[in-house]
C-alpha cells in the first residue's frame, strides 16, 4: 500500500471518529483530498483507493492533470480552493465542480456569464476571510451575507456554502464558529473548513467538508 493511501485511510477514520464525537452522523463530512502541488503519478494510488473528491489551488496546474485523470476514474469531483481571476474563469467552469473562492463581484460577475455560456453550473462557495488579513483572500465577515445576497440577487448565482482558511498562528476554533454563523444568516449550508493541522475540529464546528493535503500526500515542498 502507497504511503498516501496509508494517510487516507487514517484521515478518513479520524473524521468518522470526530463525527461520532459531535455527535453527527457518520459520512457526513466529505473529504476533499488536496492534490496541489503532487504529479498524477501520486494521486492514481488514492484514486485506486476510492478518493474522488479533490482539491486544486491553480487552474493551470489542475488542467495539466485532471483531465487525463477523468478518463480513467468516473465520477471525480474536483473542487477550486485558490484564488481565481477573471481571466481564468472560462477554464474554471469547465474544468471544477465546485469553486469554493468566490470572493468580489467582478469574479461573480465573470462566473455567472461563462455559466450560462457554457451552459455548466459548478457548485459555487463564497470564500470569507474570517481574520481580516490583508494578504488573504476572500470576502470580510462584515460583508458576507450581503455579498451572498447580492451573488444571489444580482447575478443569479447559487451560492450553496462557504469556505475559510483561519490565521496560520491562531486556535481556529472561534473562527470555524464565525463561518457557521455567518452561514446560518446568509442561509448557506455547506461549510468547508479544516485542513491538515485542524481538521478534526472543524467537524466539531459543522464542517460538511474538510481540506486535507499533506496528511494524505505528504509535505509539499
Ligand atoms: C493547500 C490548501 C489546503 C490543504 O492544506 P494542508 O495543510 O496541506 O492540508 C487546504 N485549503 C486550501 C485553501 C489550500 O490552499
Amino acid at each position: 500500500m502507497s504511503t498516501a493511501v496509508e494517510h487516507l485511510l487514517a484521515v478518513r477514520k479520524a473524521i468518522v471518529k470526530a463525527e461520532l464525537e459531535a455527535n453527527r452522523r457518520e459520512g457526513s463530512v466529505t473529504l476533499v483530498a488536496v492534490s496541489k502541488t503532487f504529479e498524477s503519478d501520486e494521486i492514481r494510488p488514492v484514486l485506486d483507493a476510492g478518493q474522488r473528491v479533490f482539491g486544486e489551488n491553480r487552474v493551470q496546474e489542475a488542467q495539466s492533470k485532471w483531465p487525463r485523470l477523468r478518463e480513467d476514474y468516473a465520477d471525480i469531483e474536483l473542487h477550486l480552493i485558490g484564488p481565481l481571476q477573471s481571466n481564468k474563469s472560462e477554464d474554471a467552469v469547465a474544468l471544477f465542480d465546485v469553486i469554493e473562492t468566490v470572493d468580489r463581484e467582478k469574479i461573480a460577475a465573470a462566473l455567472a456569464a461563462e455559466m450560462k455560456k457554457q451552459n455548466r453550473f459548478p457548485k459555487l462557495y463564497v470564500q470569507v476571510n474570517t481574520g481580516s488579513e490583508p494578504q488573504k483572500a476572500g470576502i470580510e465577515p462584515k460583508e458576507a451575507v450581503a455579498f451572498v445576497k447580492r451573488c444571489r440577487a444580482i447575478h443569479g448565482l447559487a451560492i450553496e456554502g462557504l469556505m475559510c482558511i483561519p490565521p496560520a498562528d491562531e486556535n481556529p476554533g472561534p473562527h470555524f464558529a464565525l463561518l457557521e454563523k455567518i452561514a446560518r444568516e446568509a442561509d448557506v449550508e455547506k461549510l468547508s473548513m479544516g485542513m491538515s493541522g485542524d481538521y478534526e475540529i472543524a467537524v466539531g464546528f459543522g464542517a460538511t467538508s474538510v481540506r486535507v493535503g499533506s496528511a494524505i500526500f505528504g509535505s509539499r515542498t
